[in-house]
């Protein structure tokens, strides 16, 4: 089934129908929020495939990016604190989160120093960590948007039913649609937006709506296949050549208008939502996940809350901020493959696996 959304043929008949819906337009720019889509576009070469007067953007479209430098250092301070009393925590995290880097180093930094930090690839791995080690306490550095939160919620939910008392989490969790409304806000402008697949499976075609009723823009939730991504943007260009703002669903392979209810219950479950900080975007009303009050026992914050003075967001010259508000890309960086590389990064997008500048680097031939 998957293979006709791979289809060069396919492809090629949609690419030409882009070229003709697009002619007559000075420029259309579309944006997409999620790491996924980016690496899709830039692996399968779409934007040399589009017009001249077509631009995909790429927003705050990486988790990890996006994660406040003030929660990564706080995580570090509750490792150091509580060592210092006694306590032995073994910290979890994912990969790309692990080496994020911050002005007072990584999570990588820290391990060297000697702390007991591992590298998971999902919540359930620290969940096991946290069985086979009755004696200490483990701590899931627990970021993402609904796609990850919703098995967060998940794995709580079986911690508090098993009585699991040694986990905890640090929620650093995020809702999309609330970033995409402030960017909007702030002045990035955009013919149409591209939902992103997973996130939508979760918050359905229904978690999105209201962007299109309130500021009248187009939007088309899709897959992550090249043809998933250049029929969105095919339809998009004709909603706005008729001047059209409808929300349409590509994906219906996997995303229902109502999302997955089960999901939503449990996240609403364990979470309520609270104005948050984005690395690199400040305070986003509504758009982060906070434990509530009845379950503020699995959040580590409840026991070791250490001050954090305000840090840097980003290093000098590092055009993240711009990156995921969709006003750059990243060879306009001046440091983007010289002074900052996958090995060697300056950026949080540059580490993530999601990132946008580390996407762009590694299919850098493409270019
Ligand atoms: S979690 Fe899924 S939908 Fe969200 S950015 Fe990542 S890949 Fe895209
Ligand atoms: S290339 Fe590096 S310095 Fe430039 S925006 Fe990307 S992460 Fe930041």
């Amino acid at each position: 089934m998957l293979e006709k959304f791979r289809d060069r043929q396919i492809a090629q008949r949609i690419v030409r129908k882009i070229h003709e819906e697009a002619k007559g337009f000075e420029e259309l720019r579309f944006m997409h929020v999620c790491g996924t889509h980016e690496d899709t576009v830039t692996r399968a070469g779409i934007r040399s495939l589009l017009p001249e007067n077509v631009k995909i953007m790429s927003g705050p479209g990486c988790p990890v990016c996006i994660t406040p430098v003030e929660d990564i250092v706080k995580m570090m301070e509750i490792m150091k604190q509580a060592y210092e009393e006694g306590e032995r925590i073994i910290l979890t995290t994912f990969g790309d989160m692990y080496r994020i880097p911050t002005p007072r180093g990584s999570f990588a930094d820290l391990k060297s120093e000697g702390y007991d930090v591992r590298v998971v690839y999902s919540i359930y791995d620290a969940y096991k960590i946290a069985k086979e080690n009755p004696d200490k306490l483990v701590v899931h550095f627990s970021p993402g948007f609904e796609t990850t939160t919703a098995p967060a919620a998940g794995m709580l939910n079986a911690v508090v039913e098993e009585g699991l008392e040694n986990f905890k989490i640090y929620s650093v969790h995020r809702l999309t649609p609330p970033a995409v409304e402030a960017l909007v806000k702030g002045g990035t402008r955009f013919h149409g937006l591209i939902d992103p697949g997973h996130v939508s499976t979760i918050i359905g075609v229904k978690g999105w709506v209201h962007i299109t009723e309130k500021y009248g823009i187009p939007q088309v939730v899709a897959g992550f296949e090249p043809v998933d991504m250049l029929l969105a943007i095919l339809l998009l260009i004709k909603m706005v050549k008729k001047g059209e703002a409808k929300i349409l669903n590509e994906y219906t392979r996997a995303v229902k208008w109502e999302g997955n209810v089960k999901a939503q219950e449990l996240i609403d479950k364990f979470f309520e939502v609270k104005d948050a900080k984005w690395r690199a975007l400040g305070i986003i009303p509504e758009s982060g996940l906070e434990l509530r009050r009845e379950w503020r026992e699995l959040e580590i914050r409840t026991y070791y809350d250490p001050e954090v003075p305000k840090l840097p967001d980003l290093e000098k010259g590092c055009l993240c901020g711009a990156i995921l508000r969709g006003l750059a890309l990243p060879p306009q960086c001046p440091h983007f493959g010289k002074t900052c590389t996958p090995r060697h990064p300056i950026g949080p997008c540059m580490v993530s696996y999601e990132g946008t500048c580390s996407i762009f680097y590694k299919y850098g031939a493409l270019f």
